[in-house]
């Protein structure tokens, strides 16, 4: 079913001790770490675009053979389970070696067109890189990251996959407030897919121990595997120069993509970022709802906002400039850096332009006035507290020729807030009207082109905690629906409608509906 190989492991150093305990691996890039098995594996879910795209035949090995597999209790032929080494830095501080705590690498698993995809089980059990935490990880956790990657995919946006979702039968011992009141939640288990799981850290940590042979191991290998055309182009340090480029620029598009979507990532550590540019560690994630910059989902954040939904950009090219001194002892000058850091800019700024062009439904972004048009918009939808995702969805639908503000109102969280902006509202959406008249497509391309950039329907928090709730009272109804709504984000059906509306009041203010802890 599985065809593993391990290039990773072939073309750099490991620890091949198997030892779990706690340490130090310097000189490494992986340590191999077999998953500590499980008391009783029960898959909730697996992802049939995902088992698709692998070319696994789900239907064809019995379930309890499957969850045996995905849970790491069996493993599969020809696979070396290993933990990845790298380190990161967290909240603005270098937080030396990290490395996969809890998530252990199968291998590569090459699909029948040749396609090839490492499968990560998260939760899995300690590897040497657990420090003094158990490695496993909790239901409300594993399924929010379980659905959002699949969620973030349909969206459109670069992300990494997952495979499924399966219970451990074990509990885990969290203190989800840290406020001293540890309980204990189910355990379970996701299996990632992507292309690769690399990230900034992998290449801070060499870099951090003065290890310059291994970094460079790193750079080539990460070139060679995952950067063909570079690797064809280019030789030495130009080499390195135009890879540091394309992750600047593929980080630049997604955060133009998280932009465009209202996700907020919430711990963009340097060891969350992937140099393939993909969304990578879903934890206390959140959708924007009423619209607000300064919104961040992570309970750790509230205080210095770092990572709230405006600072996003900011922060991944914060990331990138980390990366670039990383890779500094493989240039002989510094030019590469601040190229680096130019090329974020102008592909942030290019993707952005763009991507708003398409999110108000103008054919271009055409001058100042339109530029106004927006800024003004987002200024608006955060005084009448409108929900982002459920606006742009309106406002596609707003007439030119009699724009009328109710049209508005379904985003509106509190009738009052909204009643005061009223007229406000009112002369926005007149100069609205007036601005996409003059656009070259009819009405109807407008719509129908807003609408392929603005969901119907995006992964909101209260809707995770419904899902959550249900499996936790034994049934898997709540998330299969929700995963076949969240795979066509862009219709208006019967399933998407039943999950299109704003967060309800009794979600304001409960744990895991607006705010999150990291604990998980
Ligand atoms: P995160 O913020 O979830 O990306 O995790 C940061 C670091 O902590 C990574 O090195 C993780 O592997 C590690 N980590 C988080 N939770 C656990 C856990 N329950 N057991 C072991 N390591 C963990
Ligand atoms: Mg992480």
């Amino acid at each position: 079913m599985f065809k593993i190989s391990s290039p990773y492991q072939e073309a750099l150093p490991g620890d091949q001790s198997g030892n779990l305990a706690s340490r130090l691996t310097p000189g490494v890039a992986w340590s191999l770490a077999q998953p500590t098995p499980v008391l009783k594996p029960k898959l909730l879910a697996v992802s049939a675009p995902v088992a698709g795209l692998l070319h696994v035949d789900v239907e064809n090995v019995s379930r309890s053979e499957l969850g045996d597999i995905l849970t790491g209790n069996l493993i599969i032929p020809a696979s070396t389970p290993y933990a990845m080494a790298y380190g990161g830095h967290q909240f603005g501080g270098w937080a030396g070696q990290l490395g996969d705590g809890r998530a252990i690498v199968l291998g590569t698993h090459t699909n029948a067109s040749g396609d090839r995809f490492d499968l990560q089980l998260k939760g899995a059990g300690r590897t040497p890189y657990s420090r003094r935490a158990d490695g496993r990880a909790v239901l409300r956790s594993s399924l929010r990251e379980f659905v959002c990657s699949e969620a973030m995919h349909h969206l459109g946006v670069p992300t990494t996959r997952a495979l499924s979702l399966a219970l451990t039968g074990e509990g885990v011992v969290r203190d989800m407030f840290y406020d001293g009141h540890p309980a204990t939640e189910p355990g379970a288990i996701v299996c990632h897919v992507s292309p690769s799981f690399v990230r900034f850290g992998h290449f801070e940590l060499p870099r951090a121990n003065g290890d310059v042979p291994l970094l460079r191991s790193l750079v080539d290998f990460t070139i060679r595997e995952y950067f063909h055309e570079i690797d064809a182009k280019f030789t030495g340090e130009e080499k390195v120069a135009a890879f540091l480029n394309e992750v600047a620029e593929r980080t630049a598009r997604l955060m133009s993509q998280w932009m465009r979507v209202g996700f907020v990532h919430g711990v963009m550590n340097t060891d969350n970022m992937s140099v393939l540019g993909l969304t990578l560690d879903y934890g206390p994630y959140g959708f924007v709802e009423d619209f607000d910059p300064r919104f961040t989902p992570n309970t750790t954040d509230s205080e210095g906002r770092r990572y709230c939904f405006g600072a996003q950009p900011h922060v991944a090219l914060w990331n990138v400039e980390r990366l670039a001194v990383a890779l500094a002892p493989l240039f002989s000058s510094e030019k590469p850096l601040a190229d680096a850091v130019a090329a974020f800019a102008k592909r942030f700024d290019r993707e952005t332009v763009e991507m708003l062009a398409r999110k108000f439904g103008f054919d271009s972004i055409r001058d100042e006035a339109d530029d106004a048009l927006v800024q003004d918009a987002f200024a608006l939808m955060q005084r009448a507290e409108l929900d982002f995702t459920i606006f742009f969805r309106a406002l596609a639908s707003i007439d030119a020729e009699s724009p009328r503000v109710e049209v508005l109102a379904p985003a509106a969280y509190r009738d009052e807030v909204f009643a005061a902006c009223r007229a406000d509202l009112e002369a926005w959406l007149a100069r609205y009207a007036s601005r996409v008249v003059q656009n070259q497509g009819s009405a109807l391309d407008r719509r129908r082109s807003m609408n392929a950039t603005n969901p119907s329907v995006v992964f909101r928090n209260y809707l995770a905690q419904e899902a959550i709730d249900d499996v936790m009272g034994g049934s898997t109804t709540k998330l299969e629906s929700l995963m076949r709504a969240l795979e066509r984000p862009y219709d208006d059906g019967e399933e998407q409608r039943a999950i299109a509306s704003r967060r309800p009041e009794w979600a304001r203010v409960r744990a895991g509906c607006s705010m999150l802890s990291c604990s998980s």
